[in-house]
């Protein structure tokens, strides 16, 4: 049970393997990239489940692995948090032509890849992605970035890994809410371009939830595949990526009403967007209504809120919505992009939506 997906970057192309009990794998797998000492960063939690069975298989390797642990959350992705992780690195003595590993959640492949795009002007990286967030969203398509205190990911740059090692067995001590929150991104790769998929999210997406691994294995995978396949033909965002974005100018906007706070995670935000961006297209009458309930029901059956009635604590104002989505960095010339839908499996970008009918939308 396992698949590899190749990310078609040209000279920068490079695979992602997919499978339960991948890990046992990592050291065959990335020895021909290491080269003396080799960093792994982690953050505090994953070190404590996971970081010595890959030290393990490292080392059976002779790969001269070295843990670095920072602390877990938001707080690492940050200036701070790079001069620690970049200090660390240093001392370890990473050779220019070396490699560093990022074993953790998004939080820790965003600035692992990002201290590594820029030590020494660039030293490869390996992903270990360990929420199922990361596994089908951001371990993918080379996008790194700390936050800045204007706001979040806004320093960055990209820089592809050399490799993906993505094992769902990993998933299995994910508190349930990551997990979830995780599998909104998985949705949103049916909601923007498969239908077919989504079906088989319907029949198959709650087993995977519930720890069946071929199942997980295989939303994973179609999920990279997806997301390899748009990042291929547009690797910076100039086109056709932007659909990857589906549900996250709203989601940005909620996470922002709620103080990126423990009220509403990222997932979960972009699965109440991702339902508005239906409601949107329903009421501009560009998608028919019973699409956008399917969708719903499909947030539903497996526990993911829809509606911003669903976030706990006080309703965000729709003034306070509206000013958080102005602030949003996919704001282009004074106009805001949105994802609509046709359809299931037919997302667009547009930047021609009348502001009143987004007020209507999440007024209601
Ligand atoms: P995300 O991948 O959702 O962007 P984080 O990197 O912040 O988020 O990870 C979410 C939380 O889950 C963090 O507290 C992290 O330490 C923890 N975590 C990551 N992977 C695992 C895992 N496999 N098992 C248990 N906890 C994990
Ligand atoms: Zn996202």
């Amino acid at each position: 049970m396992s698949e590899t997906i190749t990310v078609g970057l040209g000279e920068r192309a490079y695979d992602i393997h997919v499978g339960a009990g991948a890990l046992a794998r990592a050291g065959d797998l990335l020895k021909p990239l290491a080269r003396g000492v080799v960093p792994v960063v982690t953050d505090a939690n994953v070190a404590g489940i996971h970081l010595q069975p890959l030290l393990d298989v490292l080392d059976q390797a002779s790969i001269a692995a070295r843990p670095v642990v920072m602390a877990p959350g938001e707080v690492s992705k940050s200036f701070a948090g790079l001069e620690k992780l970049s200090g660390a690195l240093l001392d370890l003595g990473v050779d220019r032509k070396g490699l560093v590993i990022a074993l953790g959640g998004g939080v820790i492949g965003d600035l692992t890849g990002f201290a590594a795009g820029v030590l020494k002007r660039g030293v490869a990286f390996a992903q270990i992605p360990t929420t199922l967030l990361a596994q089908v969203d951001s371990s993918v398509g080379g996008k790194t970035a700390i936050n800045a205190s204007q706001g979040k990911n806004l320093i960055g740059l990209f820089h592809q890994p050399r490799i993906v090692i993505a094992d769902t067995a990993l998933l299995s001590t994910l508190p349930r809410r990551e997990l979830l929150a995780g599998y909104a991104e998985v949705a949103k790769y049916g909601a923007l371009g498969d239908a077919k998929f989504f079906e088989w999210l319907e029949a198959s997406g709650a087993k995977a939830l519930g720890g069946d691994s071929a199942a997980m294995v295989k939303a994973v995978a179609h999920s990279c595949r997806m997301k390899a396949d748009i990042v291929a033909r547009d690797e910076r965002e100039t086109g056709e990526r932007a659909l990857l974005n589906l549900g996250h100018t709203f989601g940005h906007a909620l996470e922002a009403a709620t103080g990126f706070s423990d009220r509403l995670i990222h997932g979960e935000g972009v699965a109440i967007g991702m339902a508005l961006a239906f409601r949107l297209s329903v009421k501009l009458g560009l998608c028919p209504s019973q699409d956008a309930e399917r969708f719903n029901r499909h947030l539903k059956a497996v526990g993911l809120p829809f509606a911003i009635a669903d976030i706990p604590g006080n309703r965000p104002a729709v003034d306070e919505l509206v000013a958080a989505m102005a602030h949003d960095k996919k704001v282009s010339d004074g106009k805001l992009t949105f994802i609509l839908l046709k359809g299931l499996g037919q997302a667009f970008v547009t930047c021609d939506v009348p502001l009143e009918a987004v007020k209507e939308v999440l007024a209601a």
